[in-house]
């Protein structure tokens, strides 16, 4: 990993202010008894899992969601010692020790987990933990992802008998994920709503947290009864899930104002002759005397190849990208010679313009998820807050 490059002009910008502005909107949707629980699996979609988690819980948000061990600890030792942690993905039963010392809540997909772990408390010696700590679980359904969770009424049923041995375990809850809410074909989601209903009802009542919604799902389908949880995501960082064209917003997404900034400077300018050749490969070739500059960004800060079709915003004038993208910089037109030391907007508004992740993502075909998730740890990010 990178550590982040401070004496560069190269930033993220995030605003902790959307954040809270947008967890509350969400809120403004929700019934008093579902709780938000804020998305900062890969470091808060690359806009920095601790202070986002931090400006999620003050608006509102009562748990946090990561996908990993590493991540769940991340937060816990830096300042969130109590809130619920739940790691969506599955963890390794010879972790438990890790797992109770830190209150981390996991998701199993079946309950070879606990029998795996208590093994492993017994071999090591530590069997006295659970004296201490209970650990708290959700169960994993597969309602139509394929990709983790238990699949029918049967498996469930047993899991039922199996997790009975385990007193030391605390089930908390249970929960699915859904393929298309986010874009794909609709009646899917009907279709995954009914396996879910037909799952959950084998779930005990003692089970307090039965939750299914992503930002999509918390958002668009008010499906009854309602999920318990909105694990909210994208919608925190002010995005749009589907990415649709600004233009097309419906009133409620309109208002998500997103998070994080992407910018840099001119570091170099010069008057390139006509006829002259630009960066790796010599794909462009300048057809007039062109002014050209020279940005400090690159694909090793997640601003890939592939982004050389996204133009650029300069003193309010949208620049395009010429020759291929370099490791570490890039080469941009701009209409006029400008100063070193130009604020370069990638990713955000200059003046009447903007380059909104979504549209960004519509041009390099691709999801706002992982342009923000790309950025990378080089890139400094820096927080604004009232
Ligand atoms: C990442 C994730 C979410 C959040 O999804 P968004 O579309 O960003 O709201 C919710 N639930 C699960 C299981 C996830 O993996």
């Amino acid at each position: 990993m990178f550590e982040p490059s401070e004496h560069r002009p190269t930033e993220a910008i995030v605003d902790l202010n959307a954040i809270q502005h947008n967890v509350r909107l969400m809120l403004d949707q929700l019934t008093p008894e579902q709780k938000l629980y804020a998305t900062v699996k890969a470091n808060a979609y690359g806009h920095g899992a601790v202070p986002v988690a931090k400006a999620a819980l003050e608006a509102g948000a009562k748990g946090l969601l990561v996908a990993t061990v590493d991540e769940a600890i991340e937060l816990r030792t830096n300042g969130l010692s109590q809130v619920p942690i739940l790691v969506l993905g599955l963890t390794d039963p010879l972790g438990i020790a890790e797992l109770l010392h830190y209150n981390i809540t996991i998701t199993v997909s079946d309950s070879d987990f606990f029998r795996l772990a208590y093994q492993q408390l017994e071999a090591t010696n530590q069997l006295s933990l659970l004296d201490l700590y209970h650990l708290k679980f959700h169960l994993a359904l597969d309602t139509g992802m394929g990709r983790i969770g238990l699949r029918t009424v049967a498996e469930v049923e047993q899991f039922i008998e199996d997790v009975s041995a385990f007193k030391w375990v605390e089930w908390e809850g249970a929960f699915t994920h859904f393929a298309t809410a986010g874009g794909g074909p609709q009646d899917y989601i009907e279709y995954q709503f009914e396996q879910w209903q037909q799952l959950i009802a084998v779930v005990p009542d003692t089970v307090p947290l039965k939750h299914f919604a992503n930002t999509a799902m918390g958002m668009w389908h008010p499906y009854e009864p309602k999920s318990d949880i909105i694990r909210f995501g994208i919608g925190m960082y002010g995005i749009d899930p589907l990415d649709r064209p600004l233009a097309e917003l419906p009133e409620f997404e309109r208002q998500l104002q997103p998070a994080l900034q992407l910018i840099s400077e001119i570091i170099y300018t010069k008057k390139v002759p006509k006829g002259h050749s630009i960066s790796y490969g010599a794909t462009y070739t300048t057809t007039t005397d062109e002014w050209i500059a020279t940005v400090p960004i690159g694909y090793a800060d997640g601003w890939l190849r592939r982004y050389s079709v996204i133009e650029v915003l300069v003193g309010g004038v949208a620049c395009p990208i010429v020759g291929t993208i370099n490791m570490d910089q890039m080469m941009i037109r701009l209409p006029e010679a400008l100063p070193i030391g130009t604020p370069v907007t990638l990713i955000g508004k200059d003046g009447h313009l903007e380059n909104h992740a979504s549209e960004l993502a519509q041009k390099v075909d691709t999801i706002s998820y992982e342009i923000f998730c790309g950025i990378s740890n080089r890139v400094p990010r820096i927080y604004l807050k009232d």
